[in-house]
């Protein structure tokens, strides 16, 4: 049995609820307007463009109303922020000023992006107060906010429990406490102070937990500090994975960064978010990146907070149009339209793989996603298809000369859209005037352009001396879980090591013509 299946079986007995079903999940999506929920609301839910619920939002917002205490599990990009947080908009009584609602994040940004959508959606209800509590904020001006009045505040576990510390914080009103991105709050060690917390609230509370996975110490912290949860789980494959095109690759595990960056010019998305297992990775690759030219920027759990912002503010506004990420740094963060998702290492847990993915492919656009896969972890990839019932293909690694046919591809259509949207009657004289003299055709002229635009890399393709992309491919699909094999490996790059000793050519000088196709990249953007 696969670790996940094993995972929902504990949970289904531990909580011995009714389980919601993958097909309640997938009948027609309901609508704000049909719901119970305050007109002031649904008229800032209109203007937010939301039209129809969110799988998680359709079973926890009728649920979470009705004060049962509960867990919902989906994964990151589902909504979950408006499932809890319009049932807590309507039990506060704007009358009291005194505080109704904790919800706690992992981070800062995670908890001012909460806060955000709360104040939106609360936009037409006076008197409710949300207010955004986090370390590096200055504590007093953030008391000063404290006294005047907010009935829900969105906090990081740490500030938290430092303002409980202080008193400037009064729980006894409190009735509502959500635990939101409950895993990746234990995966940073806040479980300690989180028990605290919660265990300085109000016995007669309802107690919301919301997470992307169900880690063990979920169940724990359920037991303790929720009474008769209900579990409510969105499968992650109905979510996204029919909207994303996933791919892997077969490498050496040297080759990585070369095929990483050679997937990204053949598809040149606009943003792209980059996964590494560990920061130190995270370092190494934007680093690399940066030195090829790439307008890359990093994200782990190292940075300062105003690093983080800085990045992220790069990312956002497209200024940096890559992004690097470990799994716990890029978890929740709200940043839509990433066209494509590049795995450099394949995921050490089938869940983040689903998390990754699903942060393209986002509101009905296709996404794709890239995984890189080194000798034996293949199997991982058969794991995956099964556990997640999907298809992820292996593809041949694009050549140089794949790119630049690309590129050109893409230079000619921008020619023809010029040539339909603008006025190039002037252009055209010139044109005709150099065919007059008789010396070259249209054609050459126009291929003389192109060969401009495309600058080095026709030489690029030219003294390609190999293609370790093609042969790879041949490989296939021969590959069955056992195999992935080292021996298929080093039979494949054997060979390729043998015609470069028959042309006697030493190792930097075949690996320069690997990279022809990326300096070309570098000169463009620098
Ligand atoms: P999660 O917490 O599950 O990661 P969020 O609550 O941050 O997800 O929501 C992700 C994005 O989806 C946000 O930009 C949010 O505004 C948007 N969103 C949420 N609910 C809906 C909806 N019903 N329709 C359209 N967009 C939505
Ligand atoms: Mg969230």
């Amino acid at each position: 049995m696969s670790n996940k299946n094993r995972k929902r079986e504990e949970f289904d007995e531990f909580m011995g609820k009714e389980m919601l079903t993958q097909k309640q999940q997938a009948e027609s999506h309901m609508r704000y307007e049909d719901t119970q929920i305050d007109e002031r609301i649904l008229r800032a839910v209109r203007e937010m463009g939301y039209e129809e619920m969110t799988p998680i939002q359709e079973q926890a917002i009728p649920l979470f109303m009705t004060g049962q205490d509960m867990i919902g599990q989906a994964q990151t990009g589902t909504g979950k922020t408006a499932a809890f947080g319009i049932p807590i908009l309507q039990k506060i009584d704007p009358d009291n000023r005194n505080l109704q609602a904790v919800i706690l994040c992992p981070t800062r940004e995670l908890a001012m992006q909460a806060a955000e959508e709360l104040r939106k959606f609360s936009k037409y209800m006076h008197g409710i107060k949300v207010l955004p509590i986090y370390g590096g904020q200055d504590i007093v001006r953030q008391i000063r906010n404290l006294k005047g009045g907010a009935q829900i505040i969105v906090g990081t576990p740490g500030r938290v429990m430092d303002h409980m510390r202080r008193h400037t914080l009064k729980m006894d009103d409190v009735h509502t406490v959500v635990l939101d991105e409950a895993d990746e709050m234990l995966n940073m060690g806040f479980r300690e102070d989180i028990e605290t917390i919660l265990k300085q609230m109000p016995e007669k509370r309802q107690t919301g937990l919301f997470s992307a996975t169900m880690p063990k110490p979920i169940l724990e912290l359920t037991r303790a500090y929720q009474k008769d949860a209900v579990y409510v789980r969105m499968t992650p494959e109905e979510v996204t994975i029919p909207l994303i095109k996933q791919a892997y690759y077969q490498v050496r595990r040297q080759d990585k960064e070369e095929v990483l960056c050679r997937l990204i010019d053949y598809y040149d998305p606009k943003r792209a978010l980059i996964f590494c297992n560990t920061k130190r990775m995270v370092d190494e690759l934007t680093e690399h990146l940066k030195a090829r030219g790439y307008e890359a920027e990093g994200l782990h759990g190292d940075l300062s907070q105003h690093q983080r912002d800085t990045v992220m503010n790069l990312f956002r506004s497209g200024r940096a149009g890559i992004l690097i990420a470990t799994d716990v740094a890029a978890r929740g963060i709200d940043v839509n339209d990433v066209e494509a998702v590049y795995n450099y290492d394949v995921p050490e847990d089938i869940e983040y793989y689903v998390h990754r993915i699903g942060r393209t492919g986002r509101a009905g656009k296709t996404g794709r996603s890239f995984t890189l896969v080194v000798g034996r972890e293949a199997y991982k990839i058969r794991d995956i298809e099964r556990t997640c019932h999907t298809r992820i293909k292996e593809r041949k690694i694009p050549s140089a000369a794949d790119i630049t046919s690309r590129k050109a591809s893409k230079i000619l259509k921008e020619a023809v859209h010029v040539a339909q949207q603008q006025d190039i009657s002037r252009a055209t004289e010139y044109i005709l005037e150099e065919i007059a003299l008789g010396e070259y055709s249209a054609v050459e002229i126009a291929a003389a352009f192109m060969q401009m635009k495309l600058g080095d890399e026709i030489e690029d393709i030219k003294s390609e001396k190999f293609s370790f992309d093609r042969k790879a491919n041949h490989r296939g699909r021969s590959r069955d879980g056992r195999s992935g094999s080292r021996g298929g490996n080093r039979d494949h790059y054997g060979k390729k090591a043998g015609q470069r000793s028959d042309r006697g050519r030493g190792r930097s000088d075949s690996r320069n013509s690997h990279y022809a196709a990326l300096r070309v990249k570098t000169k463009k953007q620098t």
